[in-house]
């Protein structure tokens, strides 16, 4: 697969704080990649500087085959970026927004026309596209945000926290748009996220603290490795159970009147059930997640 973004040896700092210390990681091309860390990590910094907006101070960044610091301009061609802030006019209608921004490019009058039409169609927003910016509820300026970036049909989206701040339902719709992007229109979409089972979506993921890369790897790799399968049992008599746990030293938690039990992998349950299978109410084994990985990873939850 062709590396559409490569990063080596990347550095950033202001003044005594190194925001940036010494990253290395690629971006395969159409891929759902996320970048992850507590809040202070490093991502904006990283994805300033990935997107033009920041220089950096020592490393090599390759974008679409253009190397940071060379042809800056054909960078920002094939980039899209949307800002944890909307950046759009509140008092144009959202139309006239992405034709402000469209003519940016040098677009003709008909190209402009088109991507705009494209673009509100894609995310969704063709029926308020004569709205004022300002008027729009918090998901509809994300996807009027999300259009705008669009407008230059970049090969890469880059989106910083694209649905904080959104309730659930609205999130949901957002994260759809941002999906339908890269695999309907096979975009490379880059993003940083606090919400874990966004994460958990992607096809890669590389998780920074304090400046440094401390973990990467697909989803289920870094589950496999970083949390674990939870065994959650409903004795019928608690003493016996905990007795028994006891006398092998197995280590569990009691959850009202649940016993939970960590496991290294889910096959170690069955020995556990099997030599309680007469005091057992009921049972769950269940899968570690991407929150128990990163927390275990970083030692620290996502919204520290
Ligand atoms: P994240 O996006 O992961 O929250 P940032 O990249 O914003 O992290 O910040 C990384 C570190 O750099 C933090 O310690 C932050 O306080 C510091 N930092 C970020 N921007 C600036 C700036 N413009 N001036 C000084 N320090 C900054």
């Amino acid at each position: 697969m062709n590396k559409i973004i490569t990063v080596e040896n990347l550095y950033k700092s202001y003044g005594h704080t190194k925001a940036v210390n010494g990253i290395d990681f690629y971006v395969d091309e159409g891929s759902l990649f996320a970048f992850l860390g507590p809040n202070g990590a490093g991502k904006t910094t990283t994805i300033n500087i990935l997107s033009t907006l920041l220089t950096k101070d020592d490393g090599e960044v390759i974008i679409n085959g253009i190397k940071i610091g060379e042809n800056e301009d054909d960078i920002r061609k094939s980039i899209g970026i949307v800002f944890q802030e909307g950046v759009l006019d509140p008092l144009l209608s959202v139309k006239e927004n992405l034709e402000t921004r469209g003519s940016f490019y040098g677009l003709t009058k008909d190209v402009l026309a088109e991507r705009v039409e494209a673009a509100l169609l894609v995310t969704g927003i063709q029926n308020i596209a004569s709205r004022k910016y300002g008027s729009l509820s918090g998901g509809q300026k994300r996807r009027a945000d999300i259009a705008r970036a669009l407008i230059n049909a970049p090969k890469i989206l880059f989106l910083d926290e694209p649905t904080t701040g959104l309730d659930p339902q609205t999130r949901k719709r957002v994260w759809n748009t941002i999906i339908d992007l890269q695999k309907e229109q096979k975009m490379t979409v880059f993003l940083t996220t606090h919400y874990m089972e966004e994460a958990d979506k992607a096809d890669y993921v590389v998780i920074i603290d304090n400046g440094k890369i401390v973990a990467k790897g697909t989803p289920s790799f870094l589950k496999d490795n970083y949390s674990k399968d939870l065994l959650k049992i409903k004795p019928i008599n608690s003493s016996i159970l905990e007795k028994n746990l006891n006398s092998r030293n197995i280590l569990f938690e009691k959850k009202i009147d649940i016993y939970q039990v960590k496991l290294e992998n889910s096959l170690e349950s069955i020995d556990i059930i099997n030599m309680n299978k007469d005091n057992i109410e009921s049972f769950q084994v269940l899968n570690g997640t991407m929150d128990d990985a990163f927390i275990n990873i970083t030692g620290k939850e996502i919204r520290e």
